[in-house]
């Protein structure tokens, strides 16, 4: 049973990405709209469950856990939930415990995470303005969340900045953000806007910024070298050369990135998702609840689950329509 789990296409699956609740403090708005509505929570996995589902997980070769959301530090006794898999990066089974927030959290649990082996963290952060982060996250603060950063790096967590383009939005602050980060010591992500999930009345063409266009204007402004390095994601990586920091493209829009993935995604109420752009799911909840004297039902499951992760996802920007978009939310799967 414990041979690991490799994917009808030879990829070898070592990266699961956990949501641990659909909640969030913030409602960004190419995220959620102003008016969610959330699961119940018996429908959400318990703290318990989690580490069952994550350290089955393990025991078949995932080697890097990322936690994420909705925001995960709004769960309530999360710190609970890394704590437990502290045992699995002692025993050397699992290389990394990291997470993605959105920094609100962050003065008041940066410590905890550390002392329980998170090394690194991403950090979304729009803009550098406090009004302008008001007005995207609808319900945050940006004092808060560069309190959070400060905590963060005062404890030793590695922070990665992760930044959604949007055009009109934050196009004026390509070098502010760049310059504000490489002061800091911290690498910077930019994202492309995705088609997930309803937000209301906001206009997704309008928002979609290029990449390749801002990768333009970098290169205008400084010297970038191509960095060879792949996660099995969908980023792609330049150095600065005059402030040797690194700057990531995501772009699952432009590029297609589906060749080396070595991931799946976990909701919070335990649906597999193999691929972030196609509906396909697995419940393995289930599996998980009804057998919890043993987790080779489970197992099963998660097996047969990879053996219909797809080729690759359907998402296009082209011209005047958003096709292949996915109806759930980012904050449901986990961005
Ligand atoms: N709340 C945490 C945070 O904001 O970092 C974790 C969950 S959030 C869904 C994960 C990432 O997805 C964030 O970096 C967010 O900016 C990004 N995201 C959300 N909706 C998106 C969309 N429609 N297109 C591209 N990125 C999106
Ligand atoms: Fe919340 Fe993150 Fe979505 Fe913003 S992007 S609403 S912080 S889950």
């Amino acid at each position: 049973m414990n041979t690991p789990l490799i994917d009808p296409f030879q990829r070898p699956i070592s990266y699961l990405r956990v949501s641990v609740t659909d909640r969030c403090d913030f409602r960004c708005v190419y995220c959620m709209s102003e008016n969610m509505s959330f699961l119940p929570k018996k429908e959400l996995l318990t703290l318990e469950e989690l580490d069952r589902m994550c350290s089955t997980f393990v025991g078949l070769g995932v080697r890097k856990l990322r936690i994420t959301g909705g925001e995960p530090l709004v769960r309530r006794e999360i710190m609970t939930f890394f704590r437990a898999m502290t045992r699995h990066l002692e025993a050397g089974d699992l290389e990394e415990l990291t997470l993605t927030t959105n920094g609100s959290q962050l003065e008041k649990f940066a410590d905890d995470l550390y002392a329980a082996g998170v090394r690194r963290v991403n950090v979304s952060l729009d803009t550098l303005d406090e009004k302008k982060f008001a007005d995207i996250t609808r319900w945050g603060r940006l004092p808060q969340v560069m309190r959070g950063i400060d905590a963060a790096q005062r404890a030793g967590l590695r922070i990665k900045i992760n930044t959604v383009a949007l055009k009109g939005f934050n196009e004026d602050e390509l070098f502010t953000l760049t310059e504000w980060c490489a002061e800091r010591g911290m690498d910077l992500t930019w994202i492309e806007v995705m088609p997930m999930g309803d937000i209301g009345n906001e206009d997704r063409l309008g928002q979609y910024w290029k990449l390749s266009d801002l990768r333009a204007r970098l290169g205008q402004h400084y010297t970038l070298t191509d960095l060879a390095e792949r996660t099995g994601g969908p980023a792609r990586y330049v150095r600065i050369e005059e402030t040797g920091q690194k700057i990531g493209f995501i772009t699952p829009l432009t590029h297609n990135f589906c060749e080396s993935c070595n991931r799946v995604r976990l909701t919070c109420t335990g649906e597999l998702f193999m691929c972030l752009g196609q509906e396909d799911n697995a419940d393995l909840r289930a599996p998980l609840r009804n057998n919890p004297g043993s987790n080779v039902p489970l197992e099963q499951a998660i097996r047969a689950a990879i053996a219909r992760k797809p080729k690759g996802h359907d998402f296009d920007y082209s011209r005047q329509s958003v096709d292949g978009r996915v109806s759930r939310h980012m904050s449901h799967t986990g961005g």
